[in-house]
This record gives structure tokens, C-alpha cells and sequence, in this order.
């Protein structure tokens, strides 16, 4: 008796029963898509899986996989914390990166960039990171929850996954559950990675960013069998320890050497853009190659089209030749690293806050506003 609870209770009755108890029943057993809590209890995870499935279908699922995503975020020591906070970051909540949801406020955005440069090594600073945006993210949730709970009294539900009846008799037993997430998730997850192989999504970078958080969820989230042939496994995960997958396919491409740039794929744990496109370096890391000669930071893809050669040390690729280039050139390496690192708010009271000023896309701290003056002055 005590083993299984909840499914002794109702559904027996109301499978007997006519179309006025089933409808009863319906109503009732909607219960774990009334709430974010509910449905994030362990015993709902068919239930979430087909939510998921709707917003995947139907709505923006960005909210809700960050969401996913951010609640394993904590596990982490402060090293890896560092390293899967860019990586969240720069997929969901900076301006410009590929899963950015509607809602977000630019100002969340800001605050993050200064924790992750300020204070990346204080670990109560890092598990806090993410606490106004998820809260931003399970209000949007649970008016997307809304929206679905609509649908489904009005009987469209079921495009998204089983019925509630469907839901409930799996409750508890894990071999229907894991059917219902494989049958209702997998197939979105294999449409996507057809899109990119095919090359055919102009959203490449959606669809990959996409691949990766919903590969992060099904497995953290739900009972998966081990498969060697599962899409799950085809692509890199958030929040993971594991190397494997990506590292064994970027091993052979760590390192390049095109037209004197020294690339090496390294993993960025500031917002940077990329000095070809000048989108930002996002996603899983590592997420771009950097030029130990130049400095350039650049998408592995980009790399491809890269035709400038290196112009070598104490010389930034897209300043060459301005006034702020060979500005620049005067400063030291470390500095020039700085100055590499495209501040997205420029209008940001001087992009570098307090204590700093920004040229254009350049930041600088205060230390080389001077230097900068006398520089201008004389030419
Ligand atoms: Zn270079
Ligand atoms: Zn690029």
C-alpha cells in the first residue's frame, strides 16, 4: 500500500467512469502544470518533459532552460563556477547571444559582467549570479505555465504530448516516464541537429545553442537510458565537468596557425567579442580561439575566414592604423588584453564605470586616461 500512493487513488475510479468524471479528473490531475514547483518535483518529469516540449513548439523556451540549466550551476566549486557562469551568460542573458529571451533586462546583464570580472573569486558572489534573472525567468515561466494550462483545458494539449490521463498512469513508473520524455523530446532535439548539418537554419547559432541546453536538460533532468547512438551525446553540454565529446572533436583543432596568428582554443570567462564578427564568443567552452601574437579573439568558425595576417605583438587587428590603434601600441600587453574586450554598453556612463572611460568599443581604466590625453594632444 504504502509504495504507491498516488496511483491508487483516483484514476481507477475515473477510468470506469463517463465523460463528466473524466473531465473531473482532467482538471484535478492538470495539478502539476499549475506551478513551476510542481512540475520541478522529481515525480513530474513526464510532465515537464511535455511542457517542455510546448514551449520548445510554441513559445520562447529560453526562460525555462536557463532556468533548468542554472539550478545545476551551484554544484560547481568556484573554478568551475567561473568557467559555467560565461558560458550561461554568454548564451542567454548578454545582448546579442544566441538564446537571449525577450524580457531580459539590460541591467541584468551588467551586473553579471561586473561579478564576472570583479568578483569571480569570491564563491558567495558566483552562486548568486544568477538569482535576479531566475527569478525574472520563472515569471515569464509561469505565464508561459498559463498559456499552456489554457490550451489544455481546451483540449489542444495533447499536440505537445499524452494525455493527463496518459501522464498520470506513468506516474512512478520509470520505464513510461523515460518513454514519454524520449517520444516527446528527442525527435525536436534530432530536427534540430538536422538543421545544422544540413546548414539550412540562416540560426545556426540558435539552433546549436538550442542543441546544447536541451541536451544539458534531458540528461540532468530526466531518466535517459545510456545509448551510444543518442543525439543527447552528440553535442556539449552546460554545466558539465566532462570533456569528453567536444574536446575529443576539437583536439586536432586546439591549435592553428593561419597567416601568423598563433590560435588556440582557450575559454573566456569575461564577455569578449569576436574580432571578425563581432558577435559575442558564447556557449560552451572553450568558445573561441585567441591569437597569443595579436591578441584577436575569434570564433572557430570565423577562423575560417580569417584573411588578415597577424600583425603581430602590441598590435590590435580591427584598431590597425587609427588613432586608437597605435594608442594602443603604447600600452602593455596586459593592457592591450584589456583593451581587447569589446564593453557591450557603451553608453554605460563610460563603459569601464567608475573608474574607467571608453573610445568607441575600447574601454580603459583611469591609469591611461591621461597617457591617452597627451597621446591625442600630440598628434
Ligand atoms: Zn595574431
Ligand atoms: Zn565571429
Amino acid at each position: 500500500m504504502a509504495a504507491q500512493p498516488n496511483v491508487a487513488q483516483k484514476p481507477i475510479i475515473s477510468m470506469e467512469d463517463d465523460e463528466i468524471s473524466d473531465q473531473e479528473s482532467f482538471i484535478e490531475e492538470n495539478g502539476p502544470f499549475r506551478s513551476l514547483s510542481q512540475l520541478l518535483e522529481p515525480a513530474h518529469s513526464a510532465h515537464l518533459a511535455v511542457f517542455l516540449n510546448f514551449v520548445l513548439s510554441n513559445s520562447d523556451p529560453s526562460p525555462l532552460l536557463f532556468y533548468l540549466i542554472t539550478s545545476l550551476y551551484k554544484e560547481g566549486s568556484v573554478k568551475d563556477m567561473r568557467k559555467w557562469a560565461y558560458e550561461i551568460h554568454s548564451t542567454f542573458l548578454v545582448p546579442g547571444a544566441p538564446l537571449l529571451w525577450s524580457n531580459v533586462d539590460e541591467s541584468l546583464a551588467r551586473e553579471i559582467d561586473d561579478t564576472l570580472q570583479k568578483e569571480n573569486d569570491k564563491v558567495e558572489f558566483l552562486r548568486r549570479v544568477f538569482l535576479k534573472s531566475r527569478n525574472k525567468a520563472r515569471d515569464y515561466i509561469n505565464i508561459q505555465l498559463k498559456e499552456f494550462q489554457v490550451k489544455r483545458t481546451a483540449g489542444l494539449g495533447t499536440m505537445y504530448g499524452p494525455t493527463d490521463q496518459q501522464l498520470q498512469n506513468a506516474k512512478g513508473d520509470k520505464v513510461k516516464e523515460q518513454r514519454i520524455v524520449e517520444e516527446t523530446l528527442l525527435p525536436k532535439l534530432q530536427q534540430y541537429l538536422k538543421e545544422i548539418d544540413d546548414g539550412s537554419s540562416k540560426e545556426c547559432p540558435k539552433k546549436q545553442a538550442l542543441c546544447s541546453a536541451l541536451s544539458t536538460v534531458i540528461q540532468r533532468f530526466f531518466v535517459t537510458r545510456s545509448n551510444p547512438n543518442s543525439p543527447v551525446d552528440k553535442v556539449h553540454h552546460f554545466v558539465s565537468r566532462e570533456k569528453s565529446f567536444k574536446s575529443r572533436l576539437m583536439a586536432k583543432n586546439r591549435k592553428q596557425d593561419i597567416l601568423g596568428h598563433n590560435l588556440r582554443l582557450q575559454p573566456y570567462f569575461e564577455v569578449t567579442r569576436c574580432n571578425h564578427c563581432q558577435n559575442i564568443l558564447w556557449g560552451v567552452s572553450p568558445q573561441g580561439y585567441h591569437c597569443s601574437n595579436c591578441e584577436l579573439n575569434i570564433h572557430r568558425l570565423c577562423a575560417k575566414d580569417l584573411k588578415e595576417e597577424c600583425p603581430g605583438p602590441a598590435q590590435l587587428k580591427n584598431a590597425e592604423g587609427s588613432k586608437i590603434g597605435k594608442f594602443i601600441d603604447k600600452l602593455s600587453t596586459r593592457n592591450h588584453h584589456q583593451a581587447d574586450k569589446t564593453r557591450k554598453h557603451d553608453d554605460d556612463g563610460g563603459g569601464g564605470g567608475e573608474d574607467g572611460f571608453s573610445i568607441g568599443e575600447y574601454s580603459f581604466s583611469l591609469e591611461y586616461h591621461d597617457l591617452f590625453v597627451q597621446f591625442v594632444r600630440r598628434t
